[in-house]
């Protein structure tokens, strides 16, 4: 470390850790960005699946090298064959090299004036004083203590720092979900679409994908899942299926693990001088697992808060409240409207189900004209939605 003194200590080397880094080292504080892995980026335990260039654009000038394929479609495979085909004739977002689009990141903090040290594991993080909160940080076999005004926890799916500092952040199944990506050697024949398979007869409680990235010629081929099955197959053994069904002769170049927060938020995510963004803030979309793009924005408007509250001379739990706020009505709500929707269509029988993936069917298909019974499911649907008391315990229990 150059230093024992920062004005903000950050915990991981993410998307969202390296954003607000960023942001806040442009703003003149003096920041150091902790990140436990040799190198930013690497392994990469993501679909690399993002929205598109023009919302990134609202948060960096996106860098060409990154972008691997501008997708313009979708194919939603459902139970009993059914098959949804969607074509924008737009982008609808991209697919990332997502070591390549990490390092950006991070090199643009370190370009603002933030120290990144990497392969410094951070490991405890003191209670709160007066004059902030000390961080221990273990680094080539060597333990560090340095002192911080504020601490950011974008520790990922597998922080620690929230508990460090007494929040309730342990979340177990189906509140987290566990997924296995292979990294292909193969080039898709719809390379401009996200491909899925969902339903009882693939895969209940989640979804098995297919994504491909163009430049690259690979597919990042997956599967999560909320709760298998008891004698279902694991997430592994199916991924493999699917590649050995789609891409028998392919080479599976790598194949990583990963746990992704699909509560929809956390309920409470700020302490004094310390809060949480990204993946440890459970920030990741519930429906689609996705969380590169609200990590960014959680971390966008993390800076801010942090930011407001070092000009008010305030770091207490109760101004960074504001922070969680403006993250509830950035994207907050939106993923407890989408948790909704995906535990009505999880909770549906096998029959119902298809009858989901029709009307569904129909409607991308610009037919309106649905029979009485879409019409009670579309009711449902809606309600499940909107009304908080039906799924209420499944977000915060
Ligand atoms: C299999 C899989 C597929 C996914 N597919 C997609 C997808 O297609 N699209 C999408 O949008 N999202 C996807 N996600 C989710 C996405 O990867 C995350 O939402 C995103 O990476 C969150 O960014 P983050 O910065 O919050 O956390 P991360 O990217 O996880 O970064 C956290 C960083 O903190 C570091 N760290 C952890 N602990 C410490 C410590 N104690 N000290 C120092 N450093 C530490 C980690 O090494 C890591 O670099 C997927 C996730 C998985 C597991």
């Amino acid at each position: 470390m150059k230093s024992n003194k920062y004005d903000v200590v950050i915990i991981g080397a993410g998307p969202s850790g390296s954003m607000c880094a960023r942001n806040l080292a442009r703003n003149g504080y003096n920041v150091l960005l902790c990140e436990k892995r040799p190198v930013v980026g690497v392994p990469v335990r993501c679909g690399e699946a993002t929205g598109p260039v023009k919302r990134l654009s609202d948060f960096m000038t996106v860098n060409e090298n990154y972008i691997e394929t501008r997708f313009t479609g979708v194919i939603l495979n459902g139970p009993s064959g059914i098959s949804i085909r969607y074509d924008a004739n737009k982008e609808l977002g991209v697919m990332l090299d997502r070591t390549i689009f990490d390092q950006d990141l991070a090199n643009q903090a370190v370009r603002e004036g933030a120290e990144l040290q990497v392969d410094a594991r951070v490991m405890a993080i003191s209670t709160s004083s007066m004059a902030g909160r000390r961080v221990t940080i273990e680094q080539a076999g060597k333990s560090f203590e340095v002192e911080a005004a504020m601490v950011v926890g974008s520790d990922g799916a597998e922080s620690l720092s929230g508990r460090w500092v007494g929040l309730k952040t342990r979340q177990l199944p189906p509140l987290t979900c566990s997924a296995i990506e292979l990294r292909v050697k193969a080039e898709d024949p719809n390379p401009n679409h996200l491909t899925f398979w969902q339903g009882h007869d693939t895969i209940n409680k989640g979804y098995i994908w297919v994504f491909p990235k163009v430049k690259s010629k690979v597919v990042n081929l997956g599967s999560g899942e909320l709760v298998p099955k008891m004698g279902a197959k694991n997430m592994y053994d199916l991924s493999m299926e699917y590649k050995n069904k789609l891409y028998p002769d392919a080479e599976v170049e790598e194949v990583h693990g990963g746990c992704v927060p699909v509560s929809g938020n956390l309920e409470d995510y700020t302490a004094d001088r310390f809060l949480l963004s990204g993946d440890a803030a459970h920030h990741t979309n519930p429906l689609t697992g996705g969380g590169i793009m609200a990590s960014i924005v959680a971390a966008e408007t993390a800076a801010k808060w942090i930011d407001k509250g070092f000009k008010a001379g305030d770091l207490s739990k109760n101004f960074l409240m504001q922070y969680q706020e403006e993250c509830w009505n950035r994207f907050g709500k939106n993923h407890r409207k989408e948790a909704r929707i995906r535990d009505f269509v999880l909770g549906l029988g096998n029959r119902d189900q298809e009858t989901f993936y029709r009307i569904f069917k129909n409607m991308v298909g610009g037919n309106f004209s649905l029979p009485s019974r879409t019409i009670g499911f579309t009711k449902l649907g809606l309600l499940a939605a909107m009304n908080p008391k039906l799924t209420k315990k499944s977000f915060f229990s």
